[in-house]
């Protein structure tokens, strides 16, 4: 993300721009329209649509080299697209950058904190750059730290934190100035699952507080679980969006696996009774099934040999990344499984 002129946080962004008046209750967080962004080597972008409502946790997932980062810069106002439109809280990232700017939050995946700064020391500085009204200045950054669970730790050099605090302490700083839109490129990336834990509880606290839309990247499944909406993107184009339960019911069936009494009358049983064909599973028997879990009673009593275990599981987010892009989604450098 080093391409544009854009420079967060100063002067220029009060430079002059379309006083156009923006309700924005009434207009989506982010939308983007016919984005385009090409490099001399390679179109990184080819022709997204992306509308994400006001209040949701939005993920982008793809392959290394799908186009994630390059979509968040334009986003943000830190890339031009080549050809295409985007609206951040209603506005216009060419007409109104600066607007866009003070709409949003970036918490990047490199750590951007000054370590010889204490953690009040930091939200200080960006608030500074921010040009923040004094009067409201110190309870905002009490109230950030706070929420970051970091009041008590408000003096103490960013160099002693550890990763999950810092990481904290970067999403408190995003939030300082009231942005509509928080930006999370990786957010847990490098740090131990408790520390993910605590900082997507945090998260949830941001959303609820503040009301933020929280648009992430991620290559972690459970992250991809945690939002309300994910868009899977490659090469430069989005091949699969909605809410993670919708696309899981889309590409696969549940498995339901059987240990019965006797598998070969169950599955005689499963075929004329029920019109499904039984496999030879881990377990006993194996169906595939639409509604796995409606199924399991009706399956129970229609079979005439005795059931001793069933086991239904649901089709997962990693199945829906290899069902699009061929690939798995844990694969990925950085996945860190
Ligand atoms: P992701 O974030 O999904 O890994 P990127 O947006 O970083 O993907 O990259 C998409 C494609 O664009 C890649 O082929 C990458 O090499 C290329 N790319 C990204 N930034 C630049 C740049 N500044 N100049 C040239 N090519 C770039």
């Amino acid at each position: 993300m080093t391409e544009g002129e854009a420079v967060f946080g100063t002067g220029r962004m009060r430079q002059r721009e379309s006083n156009a008046p923006c309700r924005y209750q009434d207009v989506p967080a982010i939308r983007a329209t016919g984005l385009h962004k090409s490099y001399p080597d390679v179109d990184a972008v080819r022709g997204v649509d992306l509308t994400v409502e006001q209040g949701e946790t939005f993920g982008l997932l793809g392959p290394n080299g799908a186009g994630k980062s390059t979509i968040i810069a334009m986003l943000c106002t830190l890339a031009v697209p080549t050809a295409g439109r985007i609206e951040v809280a209603g506005h216009d990232t060419r007409t109104a950058p600066g607007r866009v700017r003070r709409s949003l939050g970036i918490v990047f995946q490199e750590s951007t904190l000054d370590g010889e700064l204490t953690a009040a020391e930091n939200l200080r500085f960006h608030a500074d750059l921010y040009a923040l009204p004094k009067a409201e200045l110190a309870a905002r950054i009490e109230a950030m730290l706070d929420l970051a669970g970091l009041a008590a730790r408000r003096d103490h050099l960013v160099r002693t934190f550890s990763g999950g605090m810092r990481r904290r302490l970067e999403i408190a700083r995003g939030l300082l100035h009231r942005p509509r839109v928080l930006f999370l490129d990786e957010p847990t990336i490098g740090l131990d699952p408790r520390a993910r834990d605590r900082l997507w509880a945090h998260l949830r606290e941001v959303r609820e507080r503040e009301a933020t839309t929280l648009f992430l990247t991620t290559h972690y499944l459970d992250e991809a679980e945690r939002c309300d909406r994910i868009a899977i993107l490659d090469e430069g184009r989005i091949v699969a969006r909605g809410a993670p339960a919708e696309l899981k019911s889309t590409v696969a069936a549940d498995r339901i696996d059987l240990r019965t009494g006797d598998d070969v009358a169950a599955a005689a049983a499963l075929r004329e009774r029920f019109g499904i064909e039984a496999v030879a599973g881990p377990r006993g028997l194996r169906v595939q099934a639409e509604n796995g879990a409606r199924l399991v009673p009706r399956l129970c009593s229609g079979l005439d040999v005795p059931v001793h275990e069933v086991t239904v599981t649901r089709p997962s987010l990693d199945e829906v990344f290899l069902h699009h892009t061929g690939r798995h989604l844990r694969d990925e450098p950085g996945g860190g499984h």
